[in-house]
């Protein structure tokens, strides 16, 4: 994925109201020039969550969130700098750059393109649902459980029982087939012209992406004889099973307030759920779970609770989902319905608080693949080599849960101990065992998730501090400053880092505080960023701070330089240099800003 030119965020940027945007997530109040309300990033209880429209930045006062309308969306919606750009051109009516669309998209149609004929398809199914033809589809659709209500909320439409309905409309809207095929919604005929519809006689399930835009679909078979129960649209550029979560787009405002997703496998298996009230169900769109989806949720959620069908199929997937959340650092555990049900028909059996229970009450995923080990260690039965097997590979479940942060090192000493006492095997040999095995796993990275700001900080002033803040208040006072202050002077690592981006920008002459947040690579320190900006505002008199701040840098300078001539032999030559140096003037008496 290229990145995106710095004009074009600047031109996003500039379509952007950081109070609008704010608003449509937080209830914001007009105090004073700025705006207030509660800090969706913390647990806020006071209004601590400052934007200010003059500057177009928020900041938070308590827990130190701050940045401009990327970081927002970027912290709110738990989105990378790119995701965030593209949400805001979205929301902007902006086009994306033509190069950053080509490099994925085939035939030279875009993905802007692309969900152009995807979202085209929706409406067209949606109608064809609510028509005559329709009848028997929504009937279907009624008697599984969905409400009209979620029949609208959730897009749900019907592919007609026909062979070109769908590539007459689209070329009556004036879509050649060309640009149907590549959205996965018509096939050219083999070996004759034109081209049909790929969906027939199917109840349509649209899937969206984290902005909401329809990408694909799934289609449930109408007729009892048709072979594939469910169809999928084919894989392209704009509809990747194992980077996409069913339902995510709905529940994922519930997964985040409860830090929880839970996970099936069918439509309407997340679909009930949602509309019965069960609101952080996302669905895997006929695939494994994938390192992708993993870590997709881990941006939402610190648990993931999987509900698998009660049988083999379903403890590997379980084994296999555990390995992945362990990396993402997510908490997993497994919930089986008995009574071979799926989840839609328990909740719509049982209520969605009998649902509720069986998440809530779900093994954690460790004990449940320890409960299936067990039972293949009972087969195992005397046969010393292949129990050993077997409990080396648990341990080894153990270990790296502990390596990836999964569980805590007391976790897994007792964890060690339950399986002693099962398998009649002293504690400290398996202890022993355990800690051979933690030397070879590969330690996580431990990155830092996109968007949260590296909380607690707490700032010391100093005079590169001071100067920074000023730059970001009044960046016409650059010049003034570049001539008095080399970059060299600037000792706190990301104090530096900051200030050789403002020299940059300052020397071409196009230093403001918005073009610096629009920079990706400061994504990272927009909460300092606003800090500094803010507090010089708050603070005033400029030039005073200024003129005090460089005085005190040079002379930190200069006590260091006379420090090092010190250090040295006191000869004639370092005497001559030491007075030559420092003799004549007195940094104290320095010219400062006027
Ligand atoms: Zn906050």
């Amino acid at each position: 994925m290229p990145r995106f030119p710095e004009i074009f965020i600047q031109q996003v940027l500039q379509a952007t109201d950081i109070v609008e945007l704010v608003s449509q997530y937080v209830a914001l109040k007009q105090k004073g020039r700025e705006f207030v309300g509660l800090c969706p990033f913390h647990n806020d209880k006071n209004p601590s969550l400052n934007v200010s429209p003059g500057k177009q930045i928020f900041k938070c006062f308590a827990c130190g969130a701050g940045g401009n309308a990327m970081q927002f969306v970027m912290g709110y919606e738990k989105m990378t700098f790119p995701e965030a750009v593209q949400r805001l051109a979205e929301q902007a009516n902006i086009p994306l750059p033509k190069e950053y669309e080509s490099a994925s998209a085939p035939g030279g149609m875009s993905k802007n393109d692309l969900t152009a004929v995807t979202e085209f398809a929706a409406d067209f199914f949606r109608e064809q649902l609510r028509g005559p033809a329709g009848q028997v589809a929504l009937n279907y659709a009624r008697q599984r459980g969905l409400s009209q209500e979620s029949i609208e909320r959730f897009g749900i439409g019907f592919a007609p029982d026909s062979w070109e309905a769908f590539v007459l409309a689209g070329r009556k809207k004036g879509y050649s087939d060309q640009q149907l095929i590549p959205a996965g919604l018509v096939r050219r005929r083999d070996g004759e012209r034109g081209c049909y519809d790929y969906f027939r006689n199917r109840l349509m399930f649209p899937i969206h992406d984290l902005t909401g835009r329809v990408v694909g679909f799934g289609g449930r078979a109408l007729a009892p004889e048709e072979r594939a129960k469910y169809l999928n649209s084919p894989e392209s550029v704009l509809f990747e099973k194992s980077s996409l979560l069913y339902g995510l787009h709905f529940a994922r405002e519930a997964i985040v307030k409860s830090k929880q997703a839970v996970v099936v496998e069918g439509y309407l298996d997340a679909l009930i759920p949602l509309q019965e009230g069960v609101k952080n169900v996302v669905a895997t769109l006929g695939t494994a779970l994938t390192e992708r989806h993993a870590r997709l949720l881990g941006r939402y959620a610190s648990e993931a609770v999987l509900i698998f069908d009660a049988d083999d199929a379903g403890a590997a997937a379980a084994e296999r989902a555990l390995q992945l959340f362990i990396i993402q650092k997510l908490h997993v555990r497994v919930a089986t319905i008995s009574e071979g049900k799926d989840p839609c028909d328990f909740c719509l059996a049982k209520g969605p608080d009998a649902l509720q229970t069986l998440v809530d009450d779900a093994p954690d995923a460790l004990k449940y693949v320890w409960d299936r080990r067990r039972e293949a260690l009972r087969s195992a039965g005397s046969n010393p080599a292949e129990r050993n097997r077997l409990i080396e590979e648990f341990l080894n479940v153990i270990v790296s849960s502990g390596a990836y942060g999964a569980i805590d090192g007391v976790r897994q000493q007792s964890m060690a101990q339950y399986i002693a006492h099962i398998v009649n095997v002293p504690a400290i040999d398996l202890q022993q065992r355990m800690r051979r095995l933690a030397r070879h796993i590969p330690r996580s990275s431990g990155a830092r998730r996109p968007g949260s700001p590296p909380a607690g900080k707490s700032f010391s002033p100093s005079p590169e501090r001071h100067i920074l803040e000023i730059l970001l208040d009044r960046p016409d006072l650059f010049d003034d400053v570049a001539r008095q202050v080399d970059l060299s002077l600037f000792n706190d690592a990301e104090l530096a880092v900051i200030a050789e981006r403002i020299w940059a920008m300052g020397e071409d002459g196009r230093l403001s505080l918005e073009d610096l947040l629009a920079v990706e690579e400061m994504a990272d320190f927009a909460p300092l960023l606003t800090e500094l900006s803010i507090t010089a505002q708050r603070r005033g008199n400029h030039e005073q701070t200024l003129t005090d701040a460089v005085a005190a840098l040079l002379n930190r300078q200069e006590n260091r330089e006379m420090q090092e001539i010190k250090a040295q032999p006191m000869d004639d030559e370092n005497l001559r240099r030491l007075q030559e140096r420092f003799g004549k003037t007195d940094p104290r008496k320095r010219p400062g800003i006027q």
